[in-house]
């Protein structure tokens, strides 16, 4: 029978552990039942057999010492039971999930991990200013899986601080090959997700300036995007990397605004380069937030970029409400570098096709 909640019953059991829990489990019941099984058959003998020569009090110990083996009795089916009932006490989806951690430990070695890449758009240049570089797994049995169901994964088992920095250095190569093959003015840029454990990492700022080392890629073009609940999680270890990172000179985005929780009055405590307003927003034509957004953002002399933008119709509110770095399905959808090579290289005349007709 599967468990119906779909709240783990042993949240942070990774499935080697809770088979190591059968095993131990196994190990105590076998321990229990050798020595119980001659103590009762004794204790049988002596009840019926020499009942009649015992004194009062071997009588009544005899008899404590018959109820004493029940309980030890008792115990060991109740551990052996509990160790049957783990697996069917944990949901499909537990166990589906436990699987897949199990999985991402050896995926990393087997470079089952690769990046799509969506491209930022500027509706005032015509042209692909950015890529946002987004992160997908190829599993062997399941095909490509979504970042939101292994990054959780990743962040709780560790796993999250080589797999983010082996991203981030795939795609600061990636981004120096675009830079080089369509050179402009400015330089086309990278946008990368740093998740909450990556930003509570001490040395984070030192990994990335060598990898900005290795790959020989200018640090102001690449942006860091961290969401409002990662930046929450852990605020001052959090402020303190993202100065590092802005005193080695790479732009720090804060992601998914108006979603989170953080309060306004923080906003200017943080370095900010850009905020990026929620899809949700765009989807659900909240103008009036989105407008908000852009009012704050240039009071605070921040860039804003709007993300999922689906139809032209969202574009055209968008560019009246003065928001001119876009990003979403409308244009295209996260793609292999092969294909965001062709985007770049066909840049003017496709992205004007979608900005003109959007003039009012
Ligand atoms: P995000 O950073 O907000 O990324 C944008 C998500 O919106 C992407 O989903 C993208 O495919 C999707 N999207 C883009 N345009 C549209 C649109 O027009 N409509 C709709 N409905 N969706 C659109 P994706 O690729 O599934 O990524 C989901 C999340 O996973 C990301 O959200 C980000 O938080 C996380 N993620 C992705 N890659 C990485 C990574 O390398 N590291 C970390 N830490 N997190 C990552
Ligand atoms: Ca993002
Ligand atoms: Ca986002």
């Amino acid at each position: 029978m599967v468990h119906s909640s779909s709240r783990p019953l042993i949240p942070d059991c990774t499935l080697a552990q809770l088979e190591q829990i059968e095993d131990i489990s196994n190990l105590v019941c076998h321990e229990l039942r050798t020595p119980l099984t001659s103590i009762q058959g004794v204790l049988k003998i002596l009840h019926n057999e020499q009942f009649a020569n015992f004194s009062e009090d071997g009588e009544r110990l005899l008899g404590i010492a018959i109820s004493a083996a029940n309980r030890l009795t008792r115990l060991a089916n109740a551990i052996e039971h509990r160790s049957e009932a783990i697996p069917s006490m944990l949901s499909l989806e537990d166990m589906k999930r436990l699987k897949l951690g199990n999985d991402l430990v050896c995926a990393l070695s087997r470079q089952e991990f690769f990046l799509d890449y969506q491209p930022i758009i500027s509706i005032t240049d015509d042209r692909v200013i950015g890529f946002e570089a987004l992160a997908r797994w190829n599993h062997p049995d399941q095909g490509v899986i979504s970042p939101t169901v292994f990054i959780p994964l990743a962040e709780k088992s560790g796993l999250i601080q080589p797999l983010g920095l082996s991203l981030l250095e795939q795609a600061c190569q990636q981004l120096w090959i675009w830079q080089r093959e369509f050179p402009s003015d400015p330089p086309i840029s990278m946008s990368i997700n740093l998740s909450s454990v990556q930003l509570s990492q001490s040395d984070l700022s030192q990994k990335i300036q060598e990898i900005l080392l290795r790959t020989g890629v200018t640090p102001e073009t690449l942006k860091l995007e961290i969401t409002e609940s990662a930046l929450m999680e852990n605020q001052d270890r959090a402020l303190d990397n993202i100065l590092n990172l802005k005193e080695i000179g790479v732009k720090v985005h804060l992601d998914d605004f108006g979603t989170g929780y953080s309060s306004l009055a923080r906003l200017q405590d943080f370095p900010f380069d850009a905020l990026k307003i929620d899809k949700s927003f765009i989807l659900s034509q909240n103008w009036i937030v989105s407008e908000a957004i852009l009012l704050l953002a240039s009071r605070l002399q921040l860039d804003v970029v709007a993300e999922g933008i689906e139809t032209l119709e969202q574009l055209q509110s968008l560019r009246k409400i003065g928001c001119d770095k876009v990003q979403g399905y409308y244009f295209s959808r996260p793609v292999n570098n092969r294909s965001a090579s062709q985007l770049l290289a066909r840049k003017t005349e496709d992205y004007r096709v979608h900005v003109s007709s959007s003039s009012p």
